[in-house]
């Protein structure tokens, strides 16, 4: 990797059922292509100084982490506060005992309030913790910030009623859990080399992009390259991706890219 690269390792892609889902039988959940195959949502960023990002905590993270080598983690931006982006937050204790001190954690308001009640014992100092439990430090997102050495501008979006967060580093964005871009947010998108989207499945859902809404983004946007997640089991990999436009794939667990910082 080159000075100036990015490592996006994307440790999760699916639903917050996951794929294969509980009790179901379909050819997706049956699958044999480990691509079909998608743990909680949640991306590693590994910097060119060897840092790494998360964004977000998804619930299998301590699975996704062995299976994906991530090895510390020095940050983690939160886009919000659903069960399947939080719940491995607890995991991040091994991250504490690595780096030998607290996890700086960026989120909104309404992610920290409900971080601070499903994991108010992780805000205590350092030194009172060891390794029995997760010791984070919260910042609020009220604009452009910087985390492990990189300059993230927030990208407000709507996940149904409520406001999420989208993160742009450089000229790669990650929107997870959308179903409409605001037109302000829309200014921050363009000229990308890579957009990572939310989009589901075929049908409409309420609270994110299916795959006509998404590609409707993609195509207002025209980013260099797009690679979709967050995606259910009615999206068998290698089929959807055979009727993809050139530039357009569905992620996978695993995948690894290499944008420029
Ligand atoms: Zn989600
Ligand atoms: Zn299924
Ligand atoms: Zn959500």
């Amino acid at each position: 990797m080159s000075a100036s690269q990015l490592e996006l390792v994307f440790l999760g892609t699916g639903t917050s059922h996951g794929v294969p889902m509980i009790n179901c039988d379909c050819r997706v959940c049956r699958s044999d292509d480990p691509r079909d195959h998608r743990n909680r949502c949640g991306l590693a960023i590994r910097t060119s100084a060897g840092k790494v990002l998360l964004i977000d905590t998804p619930t299998e993270l301590r699975l996704e982490a062995v299976a994906c080598d991530i090895r510390r983690v020095d940050g983690i931006l939160f886009t919000h506060g659903h069960a399947d982006h939080i719940l491995g937050l607890d995991d991040i204790r091994r991250f504490n005992d690595v780096i030998g001190g607290p996890i700086d954690g960026y989120s909104d308001e309404a992610t920290r309030r409900r971080l601070r009640v499903i994991f108010g014992y992780a805000e205590v100092p350092y030194e009172l913790v060891a390794t029995f439990r997760p010791c984070m430090r919260f910042h609020l997102v009220e604009g452009p910030f910087s985390a492990a050495g990189l300059d993230i501008t927030p990208i407000p979006l709507l996940h149904g009623q409520d406001e999420v967060l989208g993160f742009r580093i450089g000229n790669f964005a990650y929107c997870t859990d959308c179903s409409a871009i605001p037109p302000a947010s829309m200014e921050l998108l363009g000229g990308l080399d890579l957009l990572v989207l939310d989009a589901l499945r075929h049908t409409p859902h309420p609270t994110h992009f299916n795959l006509t809404g998404a590609l409707e983004i993609v195509t207002r946007l025209k980013p260099r390259r797009a690679l979709f997640t967050h995606i259910t089991h009615e999206l068998p990999h290698n089929e959807t991706n055979a009727h993809l436009p050139r530039g357009v794939e569905l992620a996978y667990d695993g995948l690894r890219v290499t944008v420029p910082a």
